[in-house]
């Protein structure tokens, strides 16, 4: 491991001011962050600990609610008003990782994780353009099954690995973000950048900007909302396909819907074509089909996984099934 400083905010400004330091890197539970520094692939000169800053999770007078980024996955996957309210983000926290990394990672790491594609760790033996830029990608070419159908680019195929963002881009979720310049919001779904020619720019985070906390919208829709997840494993692995989907009915009809997909794409993905798609129609297992054919369209297989076209496919169909109950 690299030598690194370490220091410990006591609030968001001390934070971006300690951050200010030369290749800092803000640290939450660390769950990600220090396994990357290990490899040495992450090689922070100081850390600035961001733990001690907002938790809380409250409701405000408009119905938002808002989490700080140090609130743990479990307080989150817990707490009454997500349950009650946005089911999917709770189950979504829920199916990622285990009980012992939930109650460690924060939200604003959870944003922040970096790919789980197996060529990125591999530090000495292969070629990586997100972790060296300009060197070439390895998984192009070679064993790809759990990367990306949608939204990839020929400098990077990786997965966007988060379970908890695929929920809050169904969600119309906002990012809190800090920095030197002052505060701004950013909505979930333009958080994350595509690839492009850049693989290595993930964000549009700028340097020293810290993630303060996540705005929820009222959405009484949101209380009928599904997450599942498509893996390997029953537990501890990471989605070849998830889906987060709303939907709300006024009869037998589709008054809103919100659906995102993860497993398939370098972001979370907001399968805007399907709720197009959906948005007024009557509810029934072939409109399903036929919004998430449209919104499969465009996806680009690798060597070892076009399953996922059709995985992803039948597992909208099946969420909104779920959803739609009878009515469908
Ligand atoms: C064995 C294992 C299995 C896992 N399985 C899953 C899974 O199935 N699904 C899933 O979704 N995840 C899974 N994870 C990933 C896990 O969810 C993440 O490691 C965790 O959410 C990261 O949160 P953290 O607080 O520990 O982040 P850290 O590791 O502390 O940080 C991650 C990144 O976020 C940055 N950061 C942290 N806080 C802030 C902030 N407030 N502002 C700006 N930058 C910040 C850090 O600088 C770093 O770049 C797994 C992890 C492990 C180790
Ligand atoms: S897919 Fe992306 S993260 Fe994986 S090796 Fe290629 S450039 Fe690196």
């Amino acid at each position: 491991m690299t030598p690194f400083s370490y220091s410990r905010a006591a609030d968001a400004a001390e934070a971006v001011r300690l951050a200010g330091a030369n290749r800092a890197k803000y640290l939450g539970g660390g769950t990600n962050l220090v396994d990357l520094m290990r490899e040495t692939i992450e090689r922070p000169a100081a850390l600035v600990d961001v733990t001690g800053l907002s938790s809380s999770i409250e409701e405000s007078d408009d119905g938002f609610l808002l989490i700080g980024a140090a609130a743990k996955n479990t307080a989150v996957a817990e707490h009454r008003a997500v349950c009650l309210r946005y089911p999917v983000l709770a189950r979504a926290i829920l199916a990622g990782a285990s009980a012992q990394i939930r109650n460690m990672a924060t939200v604003g790491g959870n944003i922040l994780q970096r790919t789980r594609c197996t060529y990125f760790y591999d530090d000495e033996g292969s070629r990586c353009n997100k972790r060296s830029p300009g060197q070439g990608c390895d998984a192009i070419g070679g064993v790809n099954r759990n990367h990306a159908i949608l939204g990839a680019s020929s400098a990077c195929v990786a997965t966007h690995p988060s379970d908890m963002c695929v929920a809050l881009a169904a969600l119309d979720a906002t990012v809190h973000v800090q920095g030197a310049e002052g505060a701004r919001a950013v909505p979930l779904t333009a958080f994350h950048r595509l690839p492009g020619e850049h693989p290595e720019i993930e964000t549009v985070l700028q340097p020293g900007e810290l993630i303060t906390a996540i705005a929820l919208p009222p959405l009484p829709g949101a209380a009928r909302s599904i997450y599942r997840k498509v893996r390997d494993r029953a537990s501890y692995a990471f989605a070849l396909v998830s889906v987060a989907a709303v939907l709300e009915l006024e009869g037998g009809t589709i008054k809103d819907v919100r659906l995102a997909l993860g497993g398939v794409a370098p972001i979370p993905w907001r399968a805007a074509k399907a709720e197009r798609v959906l948005r007024g129609q009557p509810a029934n297992l072939r409109l399903f089909r036929q919004a998430a054919e449209a919104e499969l369209a465009a996806a680009a297989p690798l060597r070892d996984n076009a399953f996922k076209v059709e995985l992803a496919t039948r597992t909208i169909v099946a969420v909104l099934g779920a959803l739609a109950g009878e009515a469908a």
